[in-house]
C-alpha cells in the first residue's frame, strides 16, 4: 500500500444528497487534507435501474457549494480515470472470472422466476418471514456451476444462457477486520449469502466494483456509513480471494445521523414532517417533479452547514464549537468520531448558522443577502444594504431573516403592535411626539446622536423618562418590538420618512 493517504467518496447518483452523505464527504475530505493526501470522487452507477437523471451533476453542485472539491473525479480526471463505474465495465469481468477459476465464485443460471419460486416455496413451507438465502445451505439445490455437471454448464454457456457470477461464501468460518472507529469486528460467514458479483448484463454489482476500484485506485482509507457494515464480510472475502489483502484500505464505518428524538435514522420524510431540510441543496426529482428543500436554499451558509455536520458524530476534544473549514482540517482526527449515532437538532443547526452569519463580514454577506431583499425591494443600494446587514446580522439565524429583521429599512411598515402603544398612551405622550417632531424638522445634521439629543431635550420638557417613550417610538418606526437602536434606524430611513412614520402612528392613536 502506498504511504500517501487516498480516500474516496463513492456515491450512487440516485437522488438528493442527504446530510449523512455530505458528512461522509466531509470526513473523507478532512482526513485527506489533514494528512496531506488525496480525495477522490467516484461515481458508483452500476445499478442502471436506479439511475436518476441529473443526480450526478447535483452531487458536484453540492460539493462545490460546501467547498469540498475532490482532487480526482469524473470531471477533473486523474491518474486512475475513468471515475464513473459504468465506464469501467470492461475492467471487472476479468476479476470475477479469476474468482471463478480459483473456485471462489461460480456461475448461476437461475432465472428471476426460479428465484422467486424458491422464495414463495419457502413462505409456503411455514418459513414465512424467513427470506430465502442463496448460500452454502441452498446453493446445491439451485442451477449453478457447482450443482450442474461440467457438460451441462458448457452447454448452457454455449447456448448463451444468461448467468450471473456469485461469490462462494464459506460455511462456518469467521472473518475479522479492525474498524478505525469501532475496533475489531468479526462476522460469521454462515450468515452471509452468496452475493451476486457480476450481473447478467455484464455489469458488476456494488460489491465487486467497490473492491476492485478501491484496489485499482490505491485507496488507503475508506469511510462510509454504518449501513454498509453488513456488506463488510463479503468485501473482506473478496479482498482475500483476489489476493489483495495486504492492500486493503483501513475502514471506518461512520455513525448514523439520527432523528431528533434519537429513534432511528434521519430520513427525508422526517424533514418533511418536522419542517427542516435533510438534503444539502434543493433536489428536483425528475421522476415525480417534486422539489425537496435544501439547506442552501433555506438560507444556510455553507461554512455553517459544514461546521454543524462536522460536530454531528465528532468532537474536537475541546470546548470550541465554531470552526472554519481550515480549522476543521487542522483538528480533525478519526479517533474522535463517535461509535454511537448522532441526533440531529435543527435548532442547534440554526445556531451554527446564526453564529457564522454574525462572524461574517458585511461585504461577504452582501451577495448572499441581496436576493432576499431584492425580492421585496428591487431598487436597493449596496452601500445602504451593507449598513443594514451590519445592523441586523446578529439577529439572523437564516438568510431570509434579513428581510424579516430589516424590512422596515426598505418599506414603511404596517404598525402591528399598535395596541402595545395604546395600553399606556396619554395626552402628554402625544404632546411629546408633536413637539419632538417640530424639533426634528429643524435638525440639519440628520445623524443618530443629534436625533437622540433632540429626543432627550423634548423628554425633559415633558417630564418624561426615556423608558416611557422608547417602546412607542420603536413600534412607530419598525411596526413591532424588535430591531436595532431606534435612533440609528431613524438616521438610516431619513428625516422625511421618520416624520412620516411618527405622524402615521399618531393619526391611528
Ligand atoms: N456506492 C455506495 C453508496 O452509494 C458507496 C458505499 C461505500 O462507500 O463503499 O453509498
Amino acid at each position: 500500500m502506498s504511504n500517501k493517504v487516498r480516500v474516496r467518496f463513492a456515491p450512487s447518483p440516485t437522488g438528493g444528497l442527504h446530510l449523512g452523505g455530505v458528512r461522509t464527504v466531509l470526513y473523507n475530505y478532512l482526513f485527506a487534507r489533514h494528512h496531506g493526501g488525496e480525495f477522490v470522487l467516484r461515481i458508483e452507477d452500476t445499478d442502471q435501474t436506479r439511475f436518476v437523471e441529473g443526480a450526478e451533476e447535483y452531487i458536484y453542485k453540492c460539493l462545490e457549494w460546501c467547498g469540498l472539491e475532490p482532487d480526482e473525479s469524473t470531471k477533473k480526471g486523474g491518474p486512475y480515470a475513468p471515475y464513473r463505474q459504468s465506464e469501467r465495465k470492461h475492467l471487472y469481468y476479468q476479476y470475477a472470472q479469476q474468482l471463478v477459476d480459483k473456485g471462489y465464485a461460480y456461475y448461476a443460471f437461475d432465472t428471476p422466476e426460479e428465484l422467486e419460486r424458491r422464495r414463495s416455496e419457502m413462505a409456503k413451507d411455514g418459513h414465512a418471514g424467513t427470506n430465502f438465502q442463496y448460500d452454502a445451505t441452498t446453493r446445491r439445490q439451485m442451477r449453478n456451476s457447482l450443482s450442474l455437471s461440467t457438460a451441462e454448464v458448457l452447454e448452457l454457456l454455449d447456448k448463451n444462457t444468461p448467468y450471473v457470477i456469485r461469490i462462494k461464501v464459506p460455511f462456518g468460518q469467521t472473518v475479522t477486520f479492525t474498524d478505525m472507529i469501532r475496533g475489531e469486528i468479526t462476522f460469521d460467514t454462515s450468515l452471509v449469502d452468496d452475493k451476486v458479483l457480476l450481473k447478467a448484463d455484464g455489469m458488476p454489482t456494488y460489491h465487486l466494483a467497490v473492491v476492485v476500484d478501491d484496489y485499482l485506485m490505491k485507496i488507503t482509507h475508506a469511510f462510509r456509513g454504518e449501513e454498509w457494515l453488513p456488506s463488510a464480510p463479503v468485501h473482506l472475502l473478496l479482498w482475500k480471494y483476489l489476493g489483495w489483502e495486504a492492500d486493503m484500505p483501513q475502514w471506518a464505518h461512520l455513525p448514523l445521523i439520527l432523528k431528533p428524538d434519537g429513534n432511528g435514522k434521519l430520513s427525508k420524510r422526517d424533514g418533511d414532517r418536522l419542517g427542516f431540510p435533510v438534503f444539502a441543496m434543493d433536489w428536483n426529482d425528475p421522476k415525480t417533479g417534486e422539489t425537496t428543500r435544501g439547506f442552501k436554499e433555506i438560507g444556510f451558509l455553507p461554512e455553517a452547514f459544514v461546521n454543524m455536520l462536522a460536530m454531528l458524530g465528532w468532537n474536537p476534544g475541546k470546548e470550541q464549537e465554531l470552526f472554519s473549514l481550515s480549522e476543521l482540517v487542522q483538528y480533525f482526527s478519526i479517533e474522535r468520531v463517535h461509535k454511537g449515532g448522532a441526533k440531529f437538532d435543527y435548532e442547534k443547526a440554526k445556531w451554527y448558522n446564526q453564529q457564522h452569519i454574525h462572524h461574517s463580514s458585511d461585504e461577504k454577506l452582501l451577495p448572499l443577502v441581496k436576493p432576499y431583499i431584492v425580492a421585496h425591494a428591487p431598487a436597493v443600494d449596496d452601500t445602504y444594504l451593507l449598513k443594514v446587514i451590519g445592523l441586523v446580522k446578529e439577529r439572523c439565524g437564516l438568510l431570509p431573516d434579513f428581510w424579516e429583521q430589516g424590512h422596515f429599512f426598505f418599506e414603511t411598515p404596517e404598525i402591528k403592535e399598535l395596541d402595545a402603544i395604546k395600553a399606556k398612551w396619554d395626552d402628554n405622550k402625544r404632546s411629546f411626539f408633536n413637539s419632538w417632531k417640530e424639533n426634528l424638522s429643524s435638525v440639519s445634521d440628520w445623524e443618530h446622536t443629534t436625533i437622540e439629543q433632540t429626543f432627550t431635550d423634548s423628554l425633559q420638557q415633558h417630564g418624561l423618562k426615556k423608558g416611557d417613550i422608547m417602546l412607542p417610538l420603536r413600534i412607530m418606526l419598525v411596526g413591532g418590538k424588535y430591531g436595532p437602536g431606534v435612533f440609528v434606524i431613524a438616521e438610516m430611513i431619513g428625516k422625511e420618512e421618520t416624520l412620516k412614520r411618527i405622524q402615521n402612528a399618531l393619526s391611528l392613536l
